[in-house]
């Protein structure tokens, strides 16, 4: 447990801050990512913190980045995580680009469900937004769902004038194939770029958007995973459709049950504040008896944070990919 009463036992774990998208609300521009490939976690550092953590209690753990099927090893890590005692639940998260040549591999290694970021069905928007291959993205959709995954949803950012009139369209796509689709409050992550406050859409805004369309119904939200999200069934589609409140949720850190681990071998206790426990020390240094990382773990459940400070003039010291969406 936290200070709060929450019950932390879930670690979202990034590979890499490298990305082979450049999505224009999360990637800063010219993002070199790092130059010392010696800061990235090696794939036994990670199986070895995955291990500790699971040690202590966590059981769902979700490989992202940056881009983590951009990651020679990815399914090497997949595998050993899934073989580890104690870990219940698998996922990952990708923008899918890659996934074509990956979604079986990643399923035979033990992954349960993956996350597919997916913010528009138009071709030149979806190049424009992340400097991808729109059917690229559609492909990895495709082999995910050939691959069977017990779960695979679909990521929507809402952009107010760049993606809002996909809402609609991108849920009956999903419907279509069985796959939820998630809305997500921007977050202000990628100061400085063209993406700013002005394109920032509620999920209040959306649902209104849908419940013109159809009916909305609160549906479990046990059915689709760990994450964040508040479920509604369309009541004529039959469609699931998640909403990420981030931003105008005031409760939306009541529930929260995650640690981030940054690709650089950090563990951040919330997204939206600064604080990390730096686990290289104990990871690199034949002097820190290896005892120092469960401390580590303990000491970063101690000190999450009520709330994000998202609302109050955040200051980014490191991007999204830097951390871990
Ligand atoms: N590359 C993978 C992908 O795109 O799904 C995994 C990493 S990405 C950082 C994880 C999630 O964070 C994606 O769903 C992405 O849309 C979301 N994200 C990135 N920047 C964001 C922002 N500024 N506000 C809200 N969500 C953001
Ligand atoms: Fe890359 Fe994912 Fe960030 Fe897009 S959201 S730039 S795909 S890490």
């Amino acid at each position: 447990m936290d200070p709060f009463s929450r019950h932390i036992d879930y670690l979202r774990i990034s590979v890499t801050d490298r990305c082979n998208e450049r999505c224009l609300y999360c990637m800063p521009v010219n993002y070199p990512g790092w130059t010392q490939r010696n800061d990235h976690l090696t794939a036994d550092e990670i199986v070895s913190i995955v291990a500790c953590a699971a040690d202590h209690g966590f059981r769902k753990f979700r490989l992202t980045g940056g881009e983590p099927l951009v990651r020679h090893d990815i399914v090497e890590i997949a595998r050993r995580i899934w073989d580890l005692p104690g870990v219940q639940a698998l996922g990952i998260s990708t923008n899918g680009i890659r996934l074509a040549d990956l979604a079986l591999p990643l399923k035979q290694a033990g992954a349960r469900s993956i996350n597919i970021s997916l913010d528009t069905l138009d071709p030149a928007a979806y190049q424009k937004l992340t400097g991808g291959r729109l059917q690229a993205a559609l492909d990895g959709i495709a082999a995910a769902a050939a691959a069977n995954f017990e779960i695979v949803k679909l990521n929507c950012v809402l952009l107010r004038g760049i993606n809002d009139e996909q809402i609609i369209p991108l849920v009956e796509f999903g419907a279509a194939r069985g796959m939820p689709v998630r809305f997500i409050e921007l977050m202000p992550l990628a100061p400085g770029g063209p993406i700013n406050d002005n394109h920032f859409f509620s999920i209040a805004e959306a649902m209104a958007r849908l419940a013109a369309h159809d009916q909305l119904d609160p549906a479990s939200e046990q059915a689709v995973g760990h994450g964040p999200a508040r479920y509604f069934r369309l009541r004529h589609s039959g469609a699931l459709v998640g909403f990420i409140g981030s931003i105008t949720c005031a409760d939306f850190c009541a529930t929260c049950n995650k640690l981030r681990l940054t690709a650089d071998g950090k563990l951040r206790p919330c997204l939206g504040r600064h604080g990390e426990i730096d686990l290289l020390p104990a990871l690199r240094s034949n002097t820190i008896a290896a005892s120092g990382l469960p401390q580590a773990i303990h000491q970063a459940i101690s000190n999450k944070p009520e709330s994000h400070t998202f609302a109050g003039g955040f200051q980014v010291r490191r991007p999204m990919p830097a951390i871990g969406g």
